[in-house]
């Protein structure tokens, strides 16, 4: 019998302690069934992968990937190898190409290339832009999804810092933030789905 041991990051574990349960299965169709992992089967989805003991799952055409956690016997799982890294870069001359084994290194939207020279993320630089403007709307009172007024609730907490659920009455968007007493706003979770 195989087993899967799903992967939290750090940043997600909300006080949990690692490590998850491990959750048995047979076949890799089983593994693929569980409901751990097809949470991970998003709008963006690509594929599963396997890289050495790692199951991950592929997004956004292979710009995107995940380790969603490990796997005990991984040459029993029948899925393809992860190819690697993939991103769409922005060279000095200003040319934007994809590329994958040729960076070696990614700090933020910066990525050192194989010859020593330094290119630009595209998608991550669009990523902080888009992430800016919604922020700016939102400031703004407007939602970032389709631009009506948003409603607040205000909820005070009783650390005294205030819940504050934002509506749009407009698309339905949702999202959470928390104003720490004395403390500007924080955005939590972003608008969800
Ligand atoms: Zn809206």
């Amino acid at each position: 019998m195989n087993s899967f041991r799903q992967h939290i990051p750090g940043f997600a574990r909300d006080g949990r302690e690692p490590p998850e349960p491990l959750i048995p299965f047979e076949t890799t169709a089983d593994l693929l069934a569980l409901e751990v992992v097809q949470r991970y089967v998003g709008p963006t989805f690509s594929h599963f992968a396997m890289s050495e003991n790692c199951l991950m799952v592929i997004a956004d055409d292979g710009f995107t990937h995940w380790v969603v956690g490990f796997i005990k016997d991984p040459a029993s799982v029948d899925l393809p190898q992860w190819t690697g890294w993939k991103h769409l870069v922005r060279l000095h001359d200003g040319r934007e190409v994809v590329l994958t084994d040729e960076v070696v290194s990614a700090c933020g939207g910066r990525l050192t290339l194989r010859d020593g020279t330094e290119a630009v993320d595209v998608r991550f630089e669009r990523q902080m832009a888009k992430q800016a403007a919604d922020s700016a709307k939102r400031d703004a009172g407007i939602c970032p999804r389709c631009d009506a007024p948003y409603a607040t609730a205000e909820t005070p907490d009783s650390n005294g810092s205030t819940r504050i659920d934002w509506t749009c009455h407009t698309c339905g968007g949702r999202m959470t933030s928390w104003r720490p007493k004395g403390l500007p706003v924080i955005i939590q979770d972003g608008v969800t789905r």
